[in-house]
């Protein structure tokens, strides 16, 4: 990994106010992924490609990532960052509304990074559990939204935001076959697992 050429994507993006993954989130996902090595991951959300570069390294070694991006112009940086790092084998770019692109995937993931329109994000989460393997793991991203998910107070422009927000965290809480946890890292990271289902004797 050549790590001088990932610091110098990091501090562009932050440079240009682009929210890339914080580094106490990337440490949480991180200790997870390398527990159980993702063989595909899919992401929503690509940005420049920071994250998708970051999870890249703990990648099983026929691992491949897909990731989705709306945005023409992030998503020619990002392509531009993953060449200059090596990694055009191993991460794909969907470019277009994941809205759109999700319901044409087929494939099984056993990780999925949620971290793109916050309005969309109950809809993310039909999608990625459809799309998500047995042992598979899914991450959602700024589930907290700046503490405004967990307060009262929401006259915000932001409202609808909250709601879906609001809605995702209820959804993998309150499903039975889920297993969820919310972790107060960066802007609030939601994990998610499907219960397994091995009868206890
Ligand atoms: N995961 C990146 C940061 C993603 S920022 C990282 O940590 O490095 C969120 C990105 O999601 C933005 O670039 C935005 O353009 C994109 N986005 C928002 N809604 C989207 C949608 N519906 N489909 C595809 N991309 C979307
Ligand atoms: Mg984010």
């Amino acid at each position: 990994m050549k790590e001088d050429k990932l610091i110098k994507i990091k501090e562009k993006a932050l440079e240009d106010y682009i929210p890339i993954i914080m580094d106490d989130t990337l440490i949480e996902i991180e200790k997870r992924m390398k527990l159980v090595k993702p063989i595909k991951i899919l992401e929503i959300g690509t940005a420049v490609g920071y994250s998708a570069i970051c999870f890249s390294k703990f990648l099983d070694n026929e691992g491949k990532i897909d990731t989705i991006e709306r945005d023409g112009e992030r998503a020619e940086e990002a392509k531009k960052n993953i060449k200059e790092m090596n990694l055009e084998e191993k991460i794909n770019i969907y470019i277009g509304d994941a809205v759109e692109i999700l319901p044409t995937l087929n494939e099984k993931y056993d990780m999925i990074f949620i971290d793109a329109a916050k309005g969309k994000y109950p809809f993310f989460l039909k999608q990625a559990l459809r799309l998500l393997s047995q042992n598979g793991i899914i991450f959602a991203d700024n589930i907290l939204y700046k503490g405004y998910v967990m307060s009262d107070y929401n006259k915000h422009k932001q409202r609808t935001a909250v709601r879906n927000l609001r809605e995702y965290i209820a959804e993998t809480t309150e499903n039975p076959d889920l297993e969820t946890e919310i972790l107060e890292v960066g802007d609030g990271l939601a994990v998610t697992k499907i219960k397994s289902k091995n009868p206890v004797h």
